[in-house]
């Protein structure tokens, strides 16, 4: 008898479940609820998404923060290489750029889409557009089926719940997949916006800089817990040591800002007053910002402060820094004395800023939470608690920083997610 496997979602870990599932000889049906298939793929890296990354397996693992050993198994099944050639074998040639992301060639991410439906529909998957799966149908602990918005069941033998996260829910992904494994029992390790823009307490100032953006800075963050001691907030994602940010009308954004952002939003949650610190010239000590400005003031002793800090920081930036530090920023540099100038090297130096939160889930990239991993095989990625369920892609508790990660996960637990359940996969 034909295994019959029914897929909730055709996102990334959705689509390449339904291939993979078809391919190794099941009948598969692959519901989705929007009117057309991966539609965050297709907005995913600018819309030229950013498949996966050149990084080498244990550096790969640190960009999901403590879950990644939880994909260690999957990664020795299928990983980077085997995805790029499957996606090869569809018509898709890929490109490495900087920080080893992998793009296609065509730079459009609909091909990326484009060949993961032919891959599914080539092995015979059935996709069915404008279906919005309700529950999960479980009779003695076992999966039996689903069943549709409309009141429809559809019979199965192994269902693959791969619905994605709560994140851009404009993209068909609102979140119903924590309702459905919740109401089968699984734990849902609460829910958090990851890679998202952070709001500050300086909001006037943010207004001001709107649209600035700082290069090669250093971003660190501090926290502090009621009245005891400041300490520097680990980040549990790679860090560079510097990057790119920028100011926008509520806060801060930009890359070193993303990659940090999930811990900031967890120390808020735990209460923490969180502190952005700028280095705004992080190549250089304290003494030798010191040193320079000194040197500069004295060299161009007639020239306007605000037009002195022009060549250190974007023009914006020089006037708030110059407020900031007491300084009018009109005086001729020759005026300035020099506890004044150790305000102007702090600021330059340590430009902070309080950080109150974040914009919504709606509005981060990735959610972090979701199904709780200990319930989940991490080799076939079969539920622990219900049979012939699997649950794969941003619906489990994992969330990686930008580069490619965050797909590549969805991707290989689609894939070996399809592999076991169409084939009769592992029992736990
Ligand atoms: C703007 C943006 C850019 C990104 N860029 C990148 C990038 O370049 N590289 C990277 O690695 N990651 C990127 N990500 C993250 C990445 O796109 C996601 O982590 C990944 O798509 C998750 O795959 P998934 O299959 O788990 O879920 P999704 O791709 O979200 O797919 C879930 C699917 O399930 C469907 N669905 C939901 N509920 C139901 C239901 N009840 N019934 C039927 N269907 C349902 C949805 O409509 C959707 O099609 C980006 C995210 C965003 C928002």
């Amino acid at each position: 008898m034909t295994k019959r496997v029914v897929i909730i979602g055709a996102g990334a870990a959705g689509l390449i479940a339904a291939g993979r599932a078809a391919e190794v000889g099941a009948e598969v049906i692959l519901l989705e609820k929007m009117a057309e298939a991966g539609k965050k793929i297709l907005v995913s890296g600018q819309e030229r998404c950013n498949i996966t990354n050149s990084a080498p397996l244990e550096k790969f693992l640190e960009h999901y923060g403590r879950n990644g050993q939880f994909l260690r198994n999957a990664y020795h099944r299928f990983f980077r290489d085997e995805l790029l050639a499957l996606l090869a074998r569809y018509g898709v040639e890929t490109q490495e750029e900087r920080g080893g992301r992998i793009f296609p060639a065509s730079g459009k991410a609909e091909d990326v889409r484009d060949a993961l439906l032919r891959y599914a529909t080539t092995h015979g998957a059935t996709l069915r557009y404008r279906t919005e799966v309700q529950r999960i149908l479980v009779a003695d602990g076992e999966v039996i089926g689903v069943q549709a918005q409309n009141g429809e069941r559809i019979p199965a033998h192994a269902v693959i719940l791969a619905t994605g996260g709560a994140a851009w829910p404009a993209t068909g992904s609102t979140g119903d997949g924590y309702r459905m494994a919740q109401e089968l029992g699984h734990t849902i390790v609460p829910l958090r916006p990851a890679l998202v823009p952070l709001t500050v307490a300086e909001r006037t100032l943010a207004k001001a800089l709107q649209g600035v953006s700082l290069r090669n800075v250093r971003c660190t963050f501090s926290m502090q817990k009621g009245a005891g001691p400041a300490k520097v907030l680990r980040i549990p994602y790679p860090m560079p040591p510097t990057g790119e940010m920028l100011f926008t009308h509520f806060g801060v954004s930009g890359p070193l800002i993303l990659t940090a952002s999930l811990a900031v939003v967890d120390a808020l949650r735990d209460g923490a007053k969180v502190v952005l610190h700028i280095d705004l010239k992080p190549g250089m000590t304290e003494q030798e910002v010191h040193a320079r400005l000194q040197r500069e003031f004295e060299e161009h002793a007639q020239r306007l402060l605000s037009n002195q800090l022009k060549g250190w920081v974007p023009a914006a930036l020089a006037e708030v820094l110059a407020g900031l530090s007491g300084v009018a920023a009109d005086r001729p540099v020759h005026t300035i004395r020099a506890e004044e100038r150790a305000r102007i090297v702090a600021r330059l130096k340590d430009f902070r800023w309080e950080i109150t939160g974040s914009l919504p889930l709606a509005s981060g990239m990735v959610t972090a939470g979701g199904v709780a991993l200990k319930e989940v095989n991490p080799v076939s990625f079969e539920s622990r608690l219900i049979r012939g369920l699997y649950i794969v892609g941003e619906t489990l508790d994992i969330a990686a920083d930008t580069g490619g990660f965050n797909l590549q996960a969805a991707f290989s637990s689609g894939y070996l997610a399809g592999e076991h359940a169409g084939s009769g996969g592992l029992r736990n």
